[in-house]
């Protein structure tokens, strides 16, 4: 059953909390479906981003690179194509694996029509053997009401959806800076009004952005502390090949946070989160090739492990 949002206490809330000293998402899909292994399928719906195709911008956020999302397992063509081979790829590298939860990260995946949506996620239930659930990511500006009412649809028909939205910064000014062509306001009303449809929501923020502010992680675990979010994504901000931050980065006019910075970042803002929000992710990395800075995350274990006696640590 899925644990509704509300304050648990006591050894309830510690038992949550898994071997990492914080409550995952692999402890959520534990409680969800007991007894079997899910792992996430990524998939490319076709569709862009208003922030790239010029209907906001054209320049996209300045540290966007759609290849660090997920190269490995998101290829082009239809969606049969590529659930075969996410679920091949998956199989080879996990030893159990019971269902998929289909996962469109790249791009702005409700950017289209409700009519262009269904004609996508409509075949995803019925047409994907093993699929348990579905994750949209998209933008805050890219979520109207008659979309949400869909989102709601799948929510129905889905043993569990999720729609993921980016908030990355709490300040507009930064996210000014970052060009992603929305402000904090539009993301709080994107999530009232998903929550009024009663629509799981995972937000994503980014530690370690230029000019946020000493106390970002505490302003922002405040911040989601008090939404009706019941996922979170931790991304540490480093730079990617191709984008405008790379020619910034190269100049020595911004900088990203090395490995001991980020990980008390990022134990603080956790330190703020309510005890029923999973951690969906604490660590982003890319492909050695296009990563320019912050190589230290391909150490993920290494990092997760600093980050567990960095969380012990707060907890006292
Ligand atoms: S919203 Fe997402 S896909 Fe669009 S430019 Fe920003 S990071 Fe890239």
């Amino acid at each position: 059953m899925i644990r509704p949002l509300g304050r648990i206490t006591g050894t309830t809330a510690s038992a949550q909390r898994g071997p990492w000293a914080y409550p995952s998402y692999r402890e959520f899909l534990a409680q969800r479906f007991p007894g079997q292994h899910i792992r996430k399928l990524c998939l490319h719906a076709g569709f862009t981003c208003p922030n790239i195709d010029g209907s906001v911008s054209r320049g996209g956020c300045s540290y966007c690179n759609n290849e660090g999302f997920a190269p490995q397992l998101v290829s082009a063509g239809n969606l049969q194509r590529q659930w075969d081979r996410g679920r091949d790829a998956l199989r080879r590298r996990h030893r159990r694996v019971h269902g998929f939860i289909a996962y469109f990260q790249s791009f702005s995946g409700t950017y289209a029509s409700v009519e262009q949506l269904r004609q996508i996620y409509d075949q995803v239930p019925g047409a994907f053997d093993e699929c348990v659930g579905m994750s949209i990511g998209t933008r805050p500006d890219c979520v109207p009401d008659p979309v949400l009412a869909y989102c709601a649809e799948l929510s129905q028909r889905l043993p569990h959806f999720t729609l993921e939205m980016g908030l990355q910064s709490d300040r507009d000014e930064v996210l000014r800076a970052i060009n992603r062509g929305h402000d904090v306001d539009c993301f709080l009303d994107a999530v009232a009004r998903a929550a009024a449809h009663k629509i799981s929501l995972c937000a994503h923020v980014i530690l370690g952005l230029p000019h946020e502010g000493d106390d970002a992680p505490e302003r922002l675990g405040r911040l989601l502390a008090g939404l009706p979010v019941q996922f979170i994504k931790i991304h540490n901000f480093h730079v990617m090949a191709g984008t405008p931050l790379e020619r910034a980065f190269e100049r020595g006019v911004v900088s990203a946070p090395e490995r001991a910075r980020y990980v008390t970042m990022a134990a603080r803002l956790i330190a703020e989160l309510r005890p029923d929000q999973y951690l969906q992710r604490v660590l982003a990395d890319a492909p050695a090739h296009i990563l320019r800075s912050g190589a230290w995350c391909h150490d993920k274990q290494g990092v997760l492990s600093d980050l567990r006696q960095a969380i012990e640590f707060i907890d006292g």
